[in-house]
């Protein structure tokens, strides 16, 4: 699903064209109760600031997160809370102080559309380490504009244009959307601990984030192994274009691999003991958590980072700029996401099937079905005025 250039469809542009710079209801699907499934709600956006970007929303991917966020697992959020923050569309109108997106402009938010913008990580470009807490696409109070923010499973989004990417055109966009959160979250660690061609590099899990972390370290020229849990995922894992295949049970498997990794990225969500994964290192070895568990870790016996000099680590996303480096690099090699694309009327049960973990490897919704139809008449969600 690679290096095939997607241009507007003539419906397409003539929506953009009719799409309101003033402000609008986009409509969308978000949680309205708390448990409560995902249900067909209006939300307000915004009339376009001088420096926004008005977005009309084609693909969003349906990522965890949405899951926990939406379900109240990580705290609970004010609702309805519309997710989603692997958005892929097309610019449908800027503010008049834009003058690098034009309209028609193919492009991609994430998971941040704000942060202060002065702090040393801001400053910096890695605004994910906002020191004063970046804005999160959705589930958050924009602080320029006092919104509760409101995410991609909609028709449209309006975001600050420093937040905006820019995915190339030769990416298949629905395959694109998941880069702006799965992508980037391998992307940053493989590039900031210097993965280079010849590399040994370990994956554990093969979920949304292991496919891309697989398929990007091979971009890097990197050897790749990955380790699962199931035996049944060896094949996927070879398909993907791992060179070694550990089920992380078979101490004998894992003996052979003793000492011999530069990089491990660990993806799973759930408690596991990190041991096995040390010994895997080799000197000044790096193991990098990007899976967050509900749950503690057990405890890490520190004889084995002695050893070694192992580094045990964690990242989240990437900034701004990293994220368009990734995008980049992404369509200059041909990476994007496996996807199953779904319609507005099967998110609840794609979410259903993301838990269960019956996905290869990500969902992403058509934006274009929430307009098609839905059960039911859409209900205003009551989000805070906007101070405009
Ligand atoms: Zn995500
Ligand atoms: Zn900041």
């Amino acid at each position: 699903m690679t290096g095939r250039p997607v241009p507007p469809t003539p419906t397409a542009l003539a929506r953009l064209r009719d799409a309101p710079a003033g402000r609008h209801s986009a409509v969308a699907r978000g949680v309205a109760e708390p448990g409560g499934p995902l249900v067909p709600l209006e939300v307000p956006r915004r009339a376009a600031l001088p420096d926004d970007v008005v977005i009309d929303i084609d693909y969003c991917g349906l990522c965890h997160s949405d899951v926990h966020a939406a379900r109240g697992e990580w705290g609970q959020r004010q609702l309805p809370l519309v997710p989603g923050h692997e958005i892929v569309g097309r610019v449908a109108a800027v503010g008049h102080g834009v003058r690098d997106f034009r309209v028609g402009d193919r492009i991609g938010v994430g998971c941040l559309v704000d942060s202060c913008r002065d702090c040393d990580a801001c400053r910096g470009g890695e605004q994910q380490f906002c020191a004063n807490g970046a804005v999160g696409t959705y589930g958050a109070t924009d602080r320029r504009t006092g919104e509760y923010t409101q995410g991609g499973y909609s028709s449209t989004i309006v975001v600050n244009r420093g937040y905006v990417l820019r995915v190339p055109e030769s990416l298949d966009p629905a395959a694109a959307a998941p880069l702006l959160c799965a992508g980037i979250t391998t992307y940053s660690p493989l590039r900031h601990f210097g993965v280079a061609p010849g590399d040994a590099v370990g994956v554990v899990g093969l979920g949304g984030l292991g496919h891309m972390a697989v398929k990007i370290a091979k971009a890097m020229g990197a050897t790749v192994t990955v380790f699962t849990t199931s035996e049944g995922k060896r094949g996927a894992a070879r398909g993907l274009g791992a060179d070694r295949v550990v089920v992380s049970r078979d101490e004998a498997a894992m003996g052979e691999v003793a000492e011999s990794l530069h990089l491990i990225l660990d993806t799973v969500a759930a408690p596991h003991e990190l041991g096995p994964y040390f010994s895997a290192l080799r000197r000044d070895g790096t193991l990098v958590q990007l899976g967050l568990p509900a749950e503690p870790m057990p405890p890490v016996d520190p004889r084995l980072l002695l050893r070694r000099r192992i580094r045990y680590t964690g990242s989240i996303i990437g900034g701004i700029p990293e994220t368009q480096e990734m995008l980049d690099f992404c369509a200059e090699h041909g990476v994007v996401s496996d996807v199953e694309i779904v319609d507005a009327d099967s998110l609840n049960e794609a979410w259903d099937r993301m838990v269960a973990g019956d996905v290869k490897y990500r969902f992403v919704l058509d934006n274009a079905t929430l307009r098609a139809s839905g059960p039911g008449e859409p209900t205003l969600a009551n989000t805070p005025e906007d101070q405009s």
